[in-house]
Parts: C-alpha cells; structure tokens; sequence
C-alpha cells in the first residue's frame, strides 16, 4: 500500500544530489586543499574556517543514545522549519498535489506549503480539539501526498489522541508527520518507537523547547532509513553548522538538567492553571501537555493590549478558528508568572 518511489516527486527520484568535498573523501589525511577553505584559518580561534561534518553523525549518535534510535533514522534540520519545507520539496507538485492540516495549528505547515505553490486542506479539529476522522477521510484524494498532525497541538496545548493517530496510519498511503516539539512536557508516549511499525510515519521533535534551544536552531525528524535518504537528498550539503553541531553536542551531555527543567516547568504550568482559574476574567483555561496555556478570558483584545502596556507580551489566537476569545501564554519563570497574575488583577473593562 505504502510506495515511497510512488509517492517522491519524478526530479527529486531522478536527481543526482550534490558531492561535496567532505562527501567524497572521509579517511584520515594530513593536508587538506580539497575544498577550497581558506587554509591559513579565521579570526577565530576554531577550526571554523573547516566545512562541518554534512551528516552531523557526532551528533546524530548522541541523540541516538538518548532517544534509542540509530542514527541512520535521524535527520538534522535548520529548525523543525527545514525538516518541514524538506518534505514539500521531496513529495508535492507544486500546482498539483495537496496535504492536510488540522488546524487550529502550527502556522508553519501552510506557509511552507504556499512558498512550494501546494494545495492545502484542512480538516478543522472537533470542537474537543481532537481530529474529525470523517472529514479527513474525504478530503484525501490520489494527490494528498502529507497529513500533518501536531501533538501536542499548537495552540490548543492537548495531545490528539493515538488511536485516531494510529487509524491515519494504518489507512492513508501518503506521509504522515506528527509534530512533537512539545512532547517533553505531555503525559502522553512518543511516536518515536513506532517507526518500524509504520513506513509512512516521521516523527518530528526540536532543540527549541523543552531542551531551550530556539536560538541554536536544530530540529530533528525521525523516520524510516528510505525517508532520511530522501531528506538528504535534498538538504543543502551543510545545513548545520559547526557551531551548532558542537553546541548541541554540549547540551546533548546534560539530559539531567534538562530534564530537571521539564519537571520545573510542569510544576509552574500546574501553579499557572490554578492562579488563573482564580481571576474572574477567565472564562475557560483548556488542559496543557505542553509548556503553554490556551487561555478563554473576556475581551481577548482588550486582555491583549492591557498587559502590552504593562511591558507582557502573550499570543492573542482569539481571531484563530475554536479559538474565539483565547490567548496564548507560555509559562514563564515564577517571576515573569507572578508579573502576569499582577497585571491581570489590575484589568478593567
Ligand atoms: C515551536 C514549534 C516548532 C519548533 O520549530 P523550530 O523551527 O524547530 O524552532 C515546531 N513545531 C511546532 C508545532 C512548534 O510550536
């Protein structure tokens, strides 16, 4: 049922992806002028005037360890954004195939599908934020080539649930991503184990959450040996760089602490729920396996623009569809959530 060769793109099956120097010659050497580098070094004290590694296998086996996948299962992008933008590249036509969303959702699947010219459809969550099945059945056709799925979801903070996950699965021919940026913080089991179960499956997971990373930029999908292939071949040969790649290695070395900080930022998250279900302004706060909140508050503009004149930027969703009347605030350290309970005791209409 599941074709990978079917389901590529002619160009990206036929392409010759590019050699590069690092690609062609691996082994120990003393001199290296292979490249075109400048060979008297940089202003730096590293070796950064050198091209990294275009695999990231150093790191790539550290964050083997930790996850228990092998490395030939992982791909490093420039953010879970590459890891996204790789994959219409790969798999969609422009002008003529088509992926589903689910949204309300991370905004990042339909950008990347209009910069690639590729039909979004969209599937909206039932009204308890979990997938509506009938409609997702009805909407694929012969070119729906992507299901997106995040869990957690952005912006509504819960987990879909994995058996309607798994009935995507097992029924649909094409690529189904699950997104996990937020998958430290949810109660609930990873797809990452599933990989041998379904070849249609990529796990996507990022450096920028829980591990506290968004400005290093490295995002991580998971997938079968044939899918990773096809990541890398059409990647840019260096799409991570030297200095990311020993930073992540640096951090890879302290799961303890930040699995410490996991725990620090639930507790702060259950502490959030119950300060702000005490404020009279807030109609509904929806259950959270992430390290946000989805916030139902009256007057969400209103609510917005008060706590901006109080120097606290929160997300206002309230226009986003099921999200009428939300806004969505990350938890911040104790001190940042005390600033925000202050500001909103001080709200009036
Ligand atoms: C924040 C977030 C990401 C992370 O993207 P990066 O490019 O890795 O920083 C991915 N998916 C979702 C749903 C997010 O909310």
């Amino acid at each position: 049922m599941f074709n990978l060769d079917k389901l590529l793109r002619d160009n990206i099956r036929q392409l010759t992806p590019y050699s590069s120097a690092r690609d062609e010659f691996t082994g120990e050497a003393r001199v290296f002028i292979d490249a075109n580098e400048n060979s008297l070094g940089s202003p730096l004290t590293k070796w950064y005037n050198r091209y990294p590694d275009p695999h990231q296998w150093k790191v790539k086996e550290a964050i083997s360890k930790i996850k228990g996948i092998p490395p030939q299962h992982i791909f490093l992008g420039n953010g879970s954004d590459e890891c996204i933008d790789l994959l219409y590249r790969a798999f969609c036509v422009p002008g003529k195939d088509n992926v589903i969303i689910n949204p309300p959702t991370y905004g990042m699947y339909e950008v990347s599908a209009h910069i690639n010219d590729v039909e979004v459809r969209r599937a909206t969550l039932l009204d308890d934020f979990q997938l509506d099945l009938v409609h997702l059945e009805n909407l694929v056709d012969a070119n729906t080539k992507l299901i997106w799925i995040c869990s957690p979801n952005n912006p509504t903070a819960n987990s879909i649930d994995r058996q309607d996950i798994e009935i995507v699965l097992n029924n649909f021919p094409g690529l189904v991503i699950i997104d996990e940026a937020y998958i430290n913080f949810s109660r609930h089991k990873s797809f990452i184990q599933e990989l041998s179960e379904y070849p249609n499956l990529v796990v996507l997971q990022t450096m920028s959450k829980a591990w506290g990373l968004a400005g290093l930029r490295l995002g991580m999908a998971f997938a079968s040996e044939a899918i990773i292939d096809v990541y890398n071949k059409v990647k840019p040969p260096y799409n991570i760089s030297q200095a990311t790649q020993e930073l992540a290695l640096k951090a890879l070395e302290e799961v303890g602490q930040v699995n410490d900080m996991i725990r620090s930022l639930v507790a702060l998250r259950e502490q959030l729920i119950r300060d702000l279900g005490e404020l009279p302004l807030v109609r509904h706060i929806y259950p959270s396996d992430a390290n946000f909140l989805l916030v139902k508050v009256d007057d969400a503009r209103g609510v917005y623009e008060h706590l901006l004149r109080a120097g606290i930027v929160v997300r206002d969703r309230s226009k986003v569809e099921l999200c009428a009347g939300c806004l969505r605030i990350t938890v911040g350290t104790e001190k940042e959530n005390a600033e925000l309970l202050k500001s909103l005791r001080g709200w009036q209409v």
